[in-house]
């Protein structure tokens, strides 16, 4: 008789990462889909990243997830990152292949994912703004440009910053970039805070009319309710409001798949972590 083999292992690996709903996330992926496999967070400490990858890859591990603060140096650890990490510069997933490190980020396509197919809407020949000019930002542009929106707009506070996304982005898609004053007359179809402050709580200074009628008001931050952004956007008369757990789950999704060539069902999961918009 065979001996049953040990589970492939993977983990999610940041600082802090008590916080994550990674290991809940892909546990139910690996039960719905039969895979074996174990799942577990990893705390490294602020200046031992590279150690604790290559120990993890040393006892075995396939892969990784990547999360805050460590996603620009997983890049830089990676033998072979693919187009998305490339563009954004940044990376949250992680695949070991004998001495190759494969390193791919799919933040913005899960974000995409989430809007068109379990949200509906679609993003073609739509208005868009993405307000923050950050990791979340840089990984979202190009999956929504390919998605061919009339307009894809970034503001941010330093709007430096959204001009210099306009630079690096240039051979990928013409980007209007600003501070948030410069919103003053404009309105968009779909609106998503890539802001830090559905955390900190702080409102943006929006122009009255940013939200069209009937626009998406999309906040990436998950878990935290009405955030100051969504009920920015439903005293301006936006009529579809959500949180980035969908984003979170079909980000999860994309690493699954890519790590074990399955794709799970992503709605269950979703039911499962979603917190109530009130
Ligand atoms: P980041 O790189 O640290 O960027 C933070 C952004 O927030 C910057 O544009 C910053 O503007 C802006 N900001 C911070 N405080 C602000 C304030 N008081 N007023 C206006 N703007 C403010 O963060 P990130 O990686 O892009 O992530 C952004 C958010 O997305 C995070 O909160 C994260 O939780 C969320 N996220 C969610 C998912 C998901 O799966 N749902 C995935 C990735 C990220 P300045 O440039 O002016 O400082």
């Amino acid at each position: 008789m065979s001996e049953p083999h040990a589970p492939d292992r993977y983990a999610v690996i940041g600082h802090p990462i008590a916080h994550s709903k990674s290991p809940l996330i892909h546990g139910l992926f690996a039960q719905a889909t039969g895979q074996v496999m174990e799942y577990t967070a990893i705390e490294a400490p602020l200046d031992g990243f590279s150690t604790v990858v290559q120990a993890f890859r040393a006892q075995g591990g396939r892969g990784l997830n990547v999360t805050l603060p460590f996603k620009l140096q997983a890049f830089e650890l990676a033998t072979d990152p693919l187009e998305s990490a490339r563009l954004a510069g940044a990376v949250n997933a992680l695949k070991f292949e004998g001495d190759r490190i494969y390193a791919d980020n799919f933040d913005g396509l899960g974000l995409v994912n989430d809007i068109q197919r379990n949200l509906g809407v679609s993003l073609a020949g739509k208005r868009v703004l993405l307000c923050g000019a950050g990791g979340a930002t840089r990984g979202a542009i190009v999956p929504i440009a390919l998605q061919k929106p009339a307009l894809l707009a970034v503001a941010n506070r330093s709007a430096d910053k959204a001009h210099q996304l306009k630079r690096d982005f240039a051979a990928h898609v013409a980007l209007q970039t600003g501070g948030f004053e410069d919103l003053a007359g404009e309105s968009f179809d779909v609106v998503l805070n890539a802001t830090s402050t559905g955390l900190t709580q702080a409102a943006l200074p929006l122009p009255a009319g940013v939200f069209a009628t009937g626009a998406l008001a999309y906040e990436l931050v998950y878990g935290k309710g009405l955030t100051p952004f969504l009920k920015q956007a439903q005293a301006a008369g936006a009529t579809h409001i959500a949180d980035g757990v969908g984003m979170l789950v079909e980000q999860a999704a994309e690493a699954f798949a890519w790590w074990r060539g399955v794709r799970p069902d992503t709605r269950p999961v979703i039911d499962r972590l979603t917190v109530p918009l009130v």
